[in-house]
């Protein structure tokens, strides 16, 4: 089959690989009609992780179902069906308890959390690719309603980004009429904002610096804060009369930089403390890593920043970090796109190839104006 395979930073290529096939019963294979390219797949291309050359990106994944092993029960071929980002096996302590993000069966032992196509996350194959094994497939596959095939591009979200934005404010303890300030208008701020306005945000702010992000933060009622034009912190301000915003969602994650390109990994989270009201609530998704060797600073090599803990103990404010649990909240967003009560494919700027990947990746890395988010469709649903 076909795949994007990864050969070392900024270099990947469509391959020839072998086949993803079933390897155990309770396996599903997926033929991806479609996958998604990710922020956090940037991490990786741009080698900034420790993902191994030779390996299949790919995380955000939709498709039919065209084989299922011995073992599966509710899953059958036909089904089109979305595929959380987490691989997790639904037996363990964490899974039976909701935290399907830190699975204790999908990666090596004493590391929790596996992820498809991901550094560090158990090996998995990605799914930027014409098939994916979908292990634990009745657990894992969230089956999609008979409009799968002409909403594909709202569906998509399910995977990954639209319960990733969620649970940014979920985390950052968001109630109806309160205030929400969101740095980063990437795809994963976005949905964030969406988040927050279907849970009855009074003022969303979405922090960011490139004119077409902010645009499509403005589409959907949120305030737009440009951060090349001033300090975001007293814009917030300015927002919400002095206090700060009630909460703050974190969807930049550790390779945050001012507009001039300067790298620093507390700069996002210092100016959550910073523009959130004393009290308040912060929800951390944008990703940080234990070790960053091409980190600029030496600090941040180790995997530490200069945090302001002082002043976010001083406020008496909370965070909440880590993946995502897609499964939290896949089946009722689900529902929400159904119903068309929300539409996330307003962010979609493209529907390419598995053969157009590598252009994909070189634009979206670049954050080149009008490539706010890439939706590969390597084959077609029947
Ligand atoms: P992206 O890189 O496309 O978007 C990030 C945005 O942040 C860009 O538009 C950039 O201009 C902006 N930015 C950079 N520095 C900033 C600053 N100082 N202030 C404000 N904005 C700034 O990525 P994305 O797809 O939106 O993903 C965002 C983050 O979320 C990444 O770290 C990604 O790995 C992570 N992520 C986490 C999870 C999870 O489960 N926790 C899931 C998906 C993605
Ligand atoms: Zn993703």
């Amino acid at each position: 089959m076909k795949a994007l395979v990864y050969h070392g930073p900024r270099q990947v290529s469509v391959d020839e690989v072998p086949d993803a096939r079933i390897e155990k019963p309770t396996d599903v294979l997926v033929k991806i009609t479609s996958t998604n390219i990710c922020g956090s797949d940037l991490h990786m291309y741009e080698g900034r992780t420790d993902f191994d050359q030779g390996r299949i990106f790919g995380h955000e994944n939709l498709g039919e179902v065209v084989e299922v092993g011995g073992g599966v029960d509710k899953i059958r071929v036909g089904d089109m069906v979305s595929v959380p980002f987490n691989v997790s096996c639904g037996h363990c302590n964490n899974c039976e308890r909701g935290l399907t993000n830190y699975c204790l069966t999908a990666n090596e032992p004493g590391v929790a959390g596996g992820a498809y196509g991901f550094a560090d996350m158990g090996g998995w194959a990605g799914g930027q690719a014409e098939y994916l094994r979908v292990p634990w497939g009745d657990f894992q596959c969230l089956r999609l309603p008979e409009e799968a095939k002409s909403k594909q591009n709202d569906f998509t979200m399910l995977s990954d980004i639209l319960p990733t934005g969620w649970h940014a404010v979920e985390m950052a303890g968001l109630t109806p009429g309160e205030t929400i300030v969101i740095y980063g208008g990437g795809p994963v701020g976005l949905m964030a904002a969406l988040s927050a306005t279907v849970k009855g945000a009074a003022k969303v702010m979405v922090v960011d610096r490139h004119p077409d992000r902010l645009k499509l933060a403005e589409q959907i009622g949120a305030i737009p804060i440009d951060d090349s034009k001033g300090s975001p912190v007293d814009q917030v301000m300015e927002q919400t009369g002095g206090r700060g915003a009630d909460r703050g969602a974190e969807c930049v994650g550790y390779q945050a930089h001012d507009p001039q390109g300067n790298e620093d990994n507390a700069l996002t989270l210092n100016n959550l403390v910073a523009s959130v009201k004393f009290t308040g609530g912060i929800g951390t998704v944008g990703v940080f890593v234990p070790q960053d060797p091409g980190a600029p600073d030496e600090l941040a090599q180790q995997g530490k920043a200069r945090f302001d803990f002082g002043d976010f103990w001083f406020k008496g404010q909370q965070m909440g970090c880590g993946q995502a649990p897609v499964k939290r909240y896949n089946r009722h967003l689900r529902n929400l796109i159904a119903e068309d009560k929300i539409t996330p494919s307003w962010i979609v700027s493209h529907n390419l190839t598995l053969d157009q990947a590598p252009e994909a990746y070189q634009h979206f890395d670049a954050r080149d104006e009008g490539w706010t988010k890439v939706v590969l469709n390597p084959t077609q649903p029947n």
